[in-house]
């Protein structure tokens, strides 16, 4: 867990270093870090992290944070995926002021730094075809052997890369390598390749390029040309280091960045790559990228996760330098915790059972006051009608009670929340199918506002809807899209697709929500008294009726985990 309780102390091993080179007097002691993502899919979870921790160093340093695209892949990105990043950057309260950038903005530039490596003989057109270069490049245990292209001359090589930017060539025809080293114990280092021919038009460039710089040579001259100082990226980029420092080291620019890394996160029950988001999406496994069942920001979001929420999830993972796997109940946990502060109290009756007062005056309709929400006074309390003929759940009655149920049954007397205790005199069942379609009952009118006073005790307290004024509503419960905790371990012919949890939406109609739902906008985010964290979709909600996506339980088993480790001596 991260340590925060001390502001000097850093709390990652990031800041550590940060701290370090602020000392040193390193990067006239600015801090400048960026979010680069590829405009390739939504963003998730897992660049959640990301963008807390550059945008995060930034405001605690006082530096700058930069927004960058990376769109140096024409074939797999869009304009939707740009859009939707910004909004999710912005939603998550973070802010790049006019500091927005794009790869593709530099692609002249960088044209003209290959170039340059060329000219010094750093680089060279290689025309052996992709499984050649591949053959080529050796293994682990064994060095690699040169292209039979590797030493064209300086002017030879000039041409043919102006040649292949002038769209004379087929892809896969040439490609433009470093010139670094076919036997270097990294692999990454042995002849790289920076550009490749893509005959596909780019969301922003359209048709003017038909060559692409590759990661490795864009992502280090785009941190140099915007002087970043830390560029922070994930683990699993650890050996493109010494390529991130080879390139800056052959080309000398005015801004000498460098490369640090920090462990992705990793969530179980649930996969965080674009690459499988994106076939779950095209499969139509979930409804969208914004399906509240998705690990993306925009499906937290439309799920009812706050930005806090997220933010303080990151907080507490903290920033390592190990990879490991969150337990997903601990986001879930950080979302209970934040939605119990600000989610206002309602009722709302899921699986509606009706009950009939029989003691009740027949057409009267009375005001109760319920409380908004015991964790904060200041939201205030409410009304609730109360009248003859109400909903609770049908999970709420048994006609055979088990021992320890202490709901509803035949002779039994429980307390309606706010309302008056009311006893079971009969439940009436449908004639052919014996299902229970209506209980009778009787209240007791002293014991308005849910206290009996002679002091009589009941042992349960039950949720309802008055009838008369119900709102129809539909309800979505989620559930872990995944059965599986690791649902991405390679299990002999099968993939992470056949660990679907058939079973993560049901959708219930005819729910009955109190009248003071009336006026809740889409987005808006309550706690269903007994039920959980529910939120208002804003996609497919209609003023006739309001659909509600629960956020999360009321169960909360990331704290007793916790309980259960505290009582452990260790
Ligand atoms: P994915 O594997 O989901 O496709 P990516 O790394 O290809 O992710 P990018 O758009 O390149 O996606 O990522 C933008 C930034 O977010 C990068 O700096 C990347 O390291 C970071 N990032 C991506 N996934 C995670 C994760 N699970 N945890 C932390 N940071 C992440
Ligand atoms: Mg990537």
């Amino acid at each position: 867990m991260a340590d925060t309780s001390d502001p000097r102390t850093p709390s990652n091993f990031i800041k550590a270093v940060i701290e370090e080179d602020l000392k040193a007097g390193k990067h006239q002691g600015r801090v400048a870090t960026r979010f680069p993502p590829e405009p390739n899919g939504y963003l998730h979870i897992g660049h959640a992290k990301s963008i807390c921790l550059n945008f995060g160093l930034a405001q605690a340093y006082g530096g700058t944070c930069n927004l960058r695209f990376d769109d140096t892949n024409p074939a797999k990105e869009d304009v939707e995926y740009v859009d939707s990043i910004k909004e999710d950057v912005r939603w998550l309260g973070f802010d790049w002021q006019d500091r927005e950038y794009y790869a593709s903005d530099y692609f002249e530039q960088l044209y003209g730094l290959a170039v340059r490596l060329i000219r010094d003989g750093k680089a060279y057109v290689d025309s052996l075809s992709s499984e050649e270069i591949r053959e080529y490049r050796g293994t682990l245990t064994e060095a690699g052997r040169e292209s039979p292209f590797r030493h064209r001359s300086v002017e030879e090589n000039l041409d043919l890369f102006q040649r292949m930017r002038d769209g004379q060539f087929e892809e896969g025809d040439h490609v433009l390598r470093a010139k670094i080293d076919m036997a270097h114990p990294n692999v990454l280092m042995r002849d790289p390749t920076l550009y490749r021919i893509r005959r596909a038009p780019h969301h922003r460039t359209g048709e003017r390029w038909c060559i692409y710089p590759m990661y490795d040579f864009t992502h280090c001259i785009s941190d140099a040309i915007e002087c970043i100082t830390h560029s922070l990226c994930t683990l699993e980029f650890e050996n493109n280091r010494a390529l991130y420092d080879w390139v800056l080291d052959q080309l000398d620019l005015p801004c000498r960045p460098h490369q640090y890394e920090f462990a992705r996160l990793n969530l179980n029950y649930t996969v965080l790559s674009k690459r499988k988001l994106i076939q779950l999406v095209q499969q139509g496994v979930v409804g969208g990228w914004d399906d509240p069942r998705m690990p993306t920001i925009s499906g937290l979001r439309r799920r009812g996760y706050t930005p806090e929420a997220i933010r303080n999830f990151c907080e507490r993972i903290g920033v390592a330098k190990a990879n490991s796997i969150v337990d997903i109940a601990l986001l879930e946990h950080t979302v209970r915790e934040d939605l119990n502060r600000r989610a206002p109290r309602r009722m709302a009756v899921l699986r509606p059972l009706r009950v009939v007062i029989e003691n009740y005056p027949q057409g009267g309709v009375e005001a109760l006051e319920a409380v908004n929400n015991p964790e904060d006074p200041g939201m205030g309390t409410r009304t609730v009608p109360f009248s003859r003929i109400i909903y609770i759940e049908q999970e709420d009655f048994r006609e055979d009670p088990p021992k320890k149920y202490f709901r509803l049954a035949p002779g039994r007397e429980v307390r309606l929340r706010y309302a008056y205790f009311i006893t079971c005199r009969e439940a009436i069942k449908d004639t052919t199918t014996g299902e229970i379609v209506e209980l009778r009952c009787t209240y007791d009118p002293a014991t308005r506002g849910g206290n009996a006073p002679d002091g009589r005790k009941v042992k349960a307290t039950l949720h309802w809807v008055s009838a008369g004024q119900a709102i129809d509503a539909q309800v979505r419960l989620y559930d872990r899209l995944f059965v599986k905790p690791d649902p991405d371990e390679k299990v002999e012919g099968k993939t992470f697709l056949d660990f679907i949890n058939t079973n993560s939406l049901e959708t219930l109609d005819g729910c009955k929500l109190e009248p003071a739902f009336a006026d809740t906008a889409p987005g808006a985010i309550y706690q269903f008294e007994r039920l959980g964290y529910f939120c208002m979709d804003g996609k497919d909600s209609t003023p006739a009726r309001p659909v509600f996506n629960r956020s999360v339980t009321l169960k909360d088993t990331w704290a007793r985990i916790e309980a259960a480790e505290q009582k452990q001596p260790n």
